[in-house]
C-alpha cells in the first residue's frame, strides 16, 4: 500500500468566476512547472480540489515542494483503492501510520455511491476498529483528532485521506502582476520579494554592483539568493547594473552627506526605466522604517521624490527579528550572512544624513546632469534567466 495522490485544497477564494478560472488555471500551471522534473507527475482537477497523481514518485518529497506553491491552503496524502472493505481498512492504517506522533484520530466515512453495501456510519466504525486494533497508544477524539481520516466511496473508486498539512496560502505567482525587486546581497530584500510574491506577483530583480570595488563573490552571492527565490516562484529575470561610473560621480560631484541619499535616487531612477522597459508596474524593495539612516522618514520621503511609481515595501512595518525568522524559513539567511562587500557599504561615508532634505537634494543634483548616466547604465546592463529547477533528489544527488 502507497500514497498514489496529493489532494490540494485552495481557500483564499472568495474568488469567484472569472477570477476563480485564472487563479486555478495559475496554479495547475506553477505546479505543473515546479514538478516538471519528475517523470510520472500529473496534475488532475476536479469541481474544487486539485490532486498531485504521483505514479510512483516519492510522495513525501512531493509534498515538500507543493509545500512552497503560492495559492495552496492545504494538502493531504491520498489513496486510491478498489471499492473494497479489506483495502480501504487497509488505505486508512497506512494513512495514519505515516502520520508521524499522531496520537489521536477520527475517521470520518462518506459514501457518493449509494450501490455499495456499507453505510457511512458502520464505515467509520469499521474503519475506526481496524485502526485502533493495529496501533497502541491510539484513541478516537471526535473533537480535535490529531488526524482525520477522510473516506470517500464514490462512483469510480474510494478515496482515503490522510492528516492536512499546511500550504504556503497567499496566492499563485502570476496572478496579481509582476514587479521589479530591487535586490542586494543583505537579509531584508529577499524576503521582501519573497512577501510580494506570495501575493501572487511575478518578480524580476534587479542589482547594482560597482566592479572593481565590488567582487564577483558579491555578485554571485545575489545571484544565489535570486535562485533559492526560485522555489517560491517561477523563472526569475535578474537584471545586473553596472553602477561604478555613477556612484565615483556621485563621489565627486555631490555633497558627502548627500551621497547616500542621492545613490538611492539614481537606484530608484535606473529602476523605473527598467520597469517600463519590461512593462512591470511596481517596484519591491526591502526597506524597513527605522533601521538604517536611508529608512528614516525624511530619508525615504526624499529618495522615493524621484519617482511615482508605486513601491512595495513589505517590510516597512516589521521587526528585525521577524525579518530575520523568515528568512530562515525560506534558506535566504544561510546566503545573506556571507560576507560580502555592498555597493552601497563601499561609498557610503560614515555619517550620512538621516533627514536629508529634498529640496537640498534637488539643488544638489540639478548641479550635474545625471540622465546620460543613467540610459547608459541601463543600456549596458546584463540580463541573467534564472530558472525554477526542481529535480528529483535521487537525480540531483548523482551529480556528487
Ligand atoms: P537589505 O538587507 O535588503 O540589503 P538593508 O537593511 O541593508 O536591506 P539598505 O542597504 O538601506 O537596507 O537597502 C534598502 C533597500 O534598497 C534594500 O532592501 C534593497 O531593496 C535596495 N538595495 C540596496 N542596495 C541595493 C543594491 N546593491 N542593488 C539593488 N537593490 C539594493
Ligand atoms: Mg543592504
Amino acid at each position: 500500500m502507497k500514497f498514489d495522490q496529493i489532494m490540494i485544497r485552495y481557500g483564499e477564494m472568495a474568488l469567484k468566476g472569472k477570477n476563480r478560472k485564472l487563479f486555478e488555471q495559475r496554479l495547475q500551471g506553477n505546479l505543473m512547472k515546479k514538478l516538471s522534473g519528475y517523470a510520472g507527475i500529473k496534475i488532475k482537477k476536479t469541481r474544487d480540489h486539485m490532486f498531485v497523481v504521483l505514479n510512483g514518485e516519492d510522495a513525501h518529497e512531493i509534498m515538500q515542494e507543493c509545500q512552497k506553491v503560492f495559492g495552496i491552503q492545504s494538502l493531504s496524502f491520498a489513496i486510491r483503492t478498489e471499492k473494497d472493505e479489506e483495502l480501504i481498512k487497509e488505505a486508512a492504517l497506512y494513512a495514519f501510520n505515516d502520520a508521524e506522533d499522531a496520537r489521536t484520530f477520527k475517521v470520518s466515512a462518506k459514501r457518493t455511491d449509494k450501490q455499495f453495501p456499507v453505510r457511512s456510519q458502520d464505515l467509520n466504525r469499521i474503519i475506526g476498529t481496524h485502526v485502533l486494533v493495529n496501533t497502541e497508544d491510539v484513541t478516537v477524539d471526535v473533537h480535535h483528532p490529531d488526524v482525520e481520516l477522510k473516506v470517500e466511496v464514490r462512483q469510480d473508486a474510494a478515496y482515503i485521506t490522510s492528516k492536512n498539512y499546511p500550504g504556503a496560502g497567499g496566492l499563485p505567482v502570476g496572478t496579481t502582476g509582476k514587479s521589479l525587486l530591487l535586490l542586494s546581497g543583505g537579509i531584508d530584500s529577499p524576503v521582501a520579494g519573497y512577501l510580494t510574491m506570495k501575493r501572487g506577483v511575478q518578480l524580476e530583480a534587479i542589482h547594482f554592483h560597482s566592479p572593481p570595488y565590488t567582487s564577483d563573490r558579491a555578485r554571485q552571492k545575489v545571484m544565489d539568493l535570486a535562485q533559492q527565490m526560485t522555489e517560491y516562484g517561477n523563472d526569475i529575470k535578474v537584471h545586473i547594473i553596472p553602477f561604478t561610473k555613477i556612484q565615483q560621480k556621485i563621489h565627486r560631484e555631490m555633497p558627502e552627506g548627500y551621497s547616500m541619499t542621492i545613490m538611492r535616487r539614481m537606484m530608484l531612477r535606473i529602476s523605473e526605466e527598467v520597469a517600463k522597459e519590461q512593462e512591470i508596474l511596481s517596484m519591491t524593495t526591502g526597506e524597513s522604517l527605522g533601521q538604517v539612516a536611508s529608512q528614516t522618514m525624511e530619508s525615504m520621503s526624499t529618495i522615493n521624490e524621484v519617482t511615482n511609481y508605486p513601491i512595495i515595501r513589505p517590510l516597512v512595518a516589521m521587526d528585525k527579528l521577524d525579518i530575520i525568522n523568515i528568512s530562515r524559513e525560506i534558506g535566504t539567511y544561510d546566503i545573506s550572512i556571507r560576507p560580502y562587500e555592498d555597493c552601497c557599504t563601499v561609498f557610503v561615508p560614515k555619517a550620512p544624513k538621516t533627514r536629508p532634505k529634498r529640496e537640498k537634494a534637488n539643488f544638489y543634483e540639478s548641479n550635474s546632469d545625471f540622465t546620460e548616466d543613467i540610459l547608459e547604465a541601463v543600456s549596458e546592463r546584463e540580463i541573467i534567466e534564472l530558472k525554477a529547477q526542481s529535480k528529483p533528489k535521487q537525480e540531483f544527488e548523482d551529480l556528487f
